[in-house]
């Protein structure tokens, strides 16, 4: 599993992030849960390096992956804040940008811009 390729690297704040389309132990053991945060280690400058894991039972392109994604990009950019306040945002600002009419298109999300 873990020489799996990740779906997208990116940075939030400068802090390199992968996200991967995956299991693992972590999103498992969670049972409901359909992502999954972690620091993964540092880099030289010592910002931290993040793993994104999005349950693959996320549907494509759904409103649930974008409240998903967003929820764990959140935890990068604001780690020690807590879930309630997270999880209500991450919602908030999903459903917004859903109802602007957002929605995945059927390109590959690329590795472009990073
Ligand atoms: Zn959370």
């Amino acid at each position: 599993m873990s020489a799996s390729k990740p779906i997208l690297r990116t940075k939030i704040l400068d802090q390199p992030v992968r996200i991967y389309r995956r299991y693992t132990r972590e999103v498992r053991r969670r049972g409901a849960t359909l992502g999954h945060v972690k620091i993964w280690g540092r880099d030289r400058s010592g910002e931290r390096k993040w793993i994104v894991d999005l349950s693959p039972d996320l549907q494509d392109g759904s409103l649930e992956e974008l409240i998903t994604v967003i929820h764990e990009l959140m935890h990068v950019a604001d780690w020690g804040r807590d879930e309630i306040h997270i999880d209500r945002s991450s919602e908030d600002i999903a459903r917004t940008l859903w109802r602007l009419g957002y929605r995945k298109s059927s390109q590959d999300a690329t590795d472009g811009g990073h």
